[in-house]
């Protein structure tokens, strides 16, 4: 049996608190916050208090290698915030907020689901309050501004239009405008040239927004965005184009975190979106230091599984923001592991313990992993129905031999009280206190070694291979100085390897890195293994068809 309700039917059943009331919670005053609309607010920066972010305890939320449809650490996530506060433990939750493509494509929103979720959700799943827009037009002006300094005959840098892999961003999934040409229609309308769009939350913009500490800072890295190279070689960043002031004053506002409210009615902190594939895939520091200001324990989720999201969230997040985080609750569930085991997607509902147990290294590494950066891992197991007693022991005796903590987090179908014994074991496993957080790298490191630290010790790799194209961009990079900046590997989030057939826990293989990409403004570079998709496609029957409107301005068909 699965739910008759849909997340949409269950987020709609409950009477939301007014937000003044949520902020409250937090210490906030009506006056402290930004109101947009009822139950939307923004969280002006002035509350961020660096005394009390030290004396609380940061969880990240991470998972196993996920199938497609994701493992559930928004869901998890959420649960265990609902728990925390049930057994009177402060608590934020802070997320990521959703993507306009998969809400539209496939994969549907990013609120969480059941009876874990975070509310209103069709105004989170659906623009919220316009910070993606903020980005993409800020995005945009400096693309229109870059092409109209290639076109002007009084203001020309000499840009080589060649050289700008800038692209421009909207946050819709549109394949056809992924390569472009842009420019014709005559010497009045631009020097043409190859372009195309990315989605918003691939936008570089969005990366350095996440990473931003202040209006300063973030102007600070808007000018440091490297947009390609004059015809006598010189390398031209966004400052050359005065482009950083005008940008952040779009932004303003979107650097402020957005307050909403959980199923429960405790806070949730929502803020920006970055890729986890070819960016760092969790939200803003500012947004994680908002969490950890106003409340004694921070919930916080990095995207796919551990070896993307979480190693990008410790080894640029954490490093940049100076955060560390006490626990990690690492989430897997069956259905994955039984992929992992060799069972086909179709087949996953069906009990399998053989399967199950094959599937098993995948989630040891996760766990290893984690000890690599000396954090206290703490396993939710995330219960789906079709889930068979039997199989959840088998992931209870593993973690009973690896001496790690492990919980059934059941927090879908039960809200807070399904994941109460989480709860109690991750805020047990902070009092033993026994996580010291280590990076895994230093970012003085060379860049060959940064990358090739994270592949052979995280992914389990034997070797790196660098093809032509790798090696130049090294050069590239070493010519700009920017060899400091630590690493953001775009690899799949389908296998701990750069090969999405290798399932399970592979060895014996080389990670090749393809080009090495340079987001001098976010402050990382970017090694590309495999082909990384910056503007999805919509499927053949996507999951626009379902969603409506009616006469009261109900909406429907929201998943
Ligand atoms: P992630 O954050 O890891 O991508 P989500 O929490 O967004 O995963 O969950 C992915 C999808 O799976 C969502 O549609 C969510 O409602 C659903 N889901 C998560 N946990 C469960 C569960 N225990 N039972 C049923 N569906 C679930
Ligand atoms: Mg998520």
């Amino acid at each position: 049996t699965t739910s008759p309700l849909t997340d949409l039917d269950i987020a709609h059943k409950i009477q939301l608190t007014p937000i003044t009331e949520i902020a409250q919670k937090l210490g906030l005053d009506p006056d402290d916050i930004e109101m947009y609309g009822k139950y939307k607010a923004k969280i002006p920066l002035h509350n961020i208090d660096h005394d009390k972010i030290k004396q609380s305890n940061l969880v990240l939320v991470s998972a196993i290698s996920p199938t497609p449809a994701g493992e559930g650490k928004t869901t998890v996530s959420i649960g265990l915030s609902e728990a925390m506060n049930r057994i009177g433990k402060k608590t934020t939750v802070v997320l990521r907020e959703p993507s306009l493509g998969p809400v539209f494509g496939l994969k549907g929103g990013a609120t969480g689901g059941g009876y874990s979720q975070v509310l209103p959700m069709e105004d989170i799943n659906l623009h919220f309050t316009g910070d993606f827009s903020a980005i993409e037009k800020a995005h945009n002006l400096l693309a229109a501004l870059v092409d109209n300094n290639i076109q002007s005959k009084t203001n020309n840098l000499g840009i080589d239009p060649r050289t700008v892999s800038l692209k421009r961003v909207m946050d819709v999934n549109d394949r056809s405008l992924r390569n472009i040409v842009i420019g014709l229609g005559g010497t009045g309308s631009g020097i043409p040239r190859e372009s195309g769009f990315d989605i918003t939350a691939a936008s570089e913009i969005m990366a350095i927004m996440c990473l931003a500490e202040n209006l300063e800072d973030l102007k600070g890295r808007l000018g440091n965005i490297f947009i390609g190279y004059t015809f006598d070689k010189k390398a031209i960043y966004a400052r050359d184009l005065n482009a950083e002031g005008a940008m952040a004053t779009l932004l303003k506002d979107a650097l402020k975190p957005n307050l909403v409210q959980t199923i429960e009615g405790n806070p949730a902190i929502i803020h920006l979106g970055p890729f986890a594939n070819i960016a760092q895939g969790t939200n803003s520091v500012i947004a994680t230091r908002m969490g950890m200001s106003l409340s004694d324990y921070t919930v916080t989720e990095a995207g796919f599984g551990f070896d993307l999201g979480a190693e990008k969230f410790l080894d640029i997040k954490c490093q940049s923001a100076d955060l560390t985080p006490k626990v990690v609750v690492m989430t897997a569930t069956i259905r994955a592991l039984k992929y992992h085991g060799g069972v086909p997607l179709s087949s996953l509902t069906i009990p399998n313990v053989e399967a199950l147990e094959k599937g098993l290294p995948n989630l040891e590494k996760h766990l290893e992993n984690a000890r690599l950066f000396n954090i206290t891992p703490v396993i939710a197991i995330n219960k789906f129905y079709s889930d068979s007693n039997e199989e959840i022991q088998v992931i209870i005796d593993l973690a009973k031999k690896l001496n790690i903590k492990v919980a059934v987090s059941d927090g879908w179908a039960k809200g807070g009280e399904g994941a109460l014994d989480l709860a109690k074991k991750v805020v047990e496993a902070i009092e033993e206190d026994r996580s010291n957080f280590t990076p895994l790298y230093d970012w003085e490191d060379s860049v060959m070694n940064k990358i090739e630290t994270i592949a052979k010790k995280i992914y389990g790799a034997d070797r790196v291979e660098y093809a032509a194209k790798a090696r130049r961009d090294l050069k590239t990079i070493s010519n700009l100085e920017l060899d400091h900046l630590p690493v953001c590997i775009a690899k799949t989030q389908k296998s701990l390897s750069d090969n999405p057939l290798l399932i399970g826990r592979p060895t014996g293989f080389t990670l090749t890195v393809r080009e090495i990409e340079i987001a001098a403004g976010a402050g990382f570079l970017i090694p590309i293994t495999g082909d990384m998709m910056r503007m999805p496609g919509l499927p053949a029957h996507p999951a626009s068809e379902n969603i409506n409107i009616d006469l009261e301005g109900n909406i429907s068909g929201l998943i």
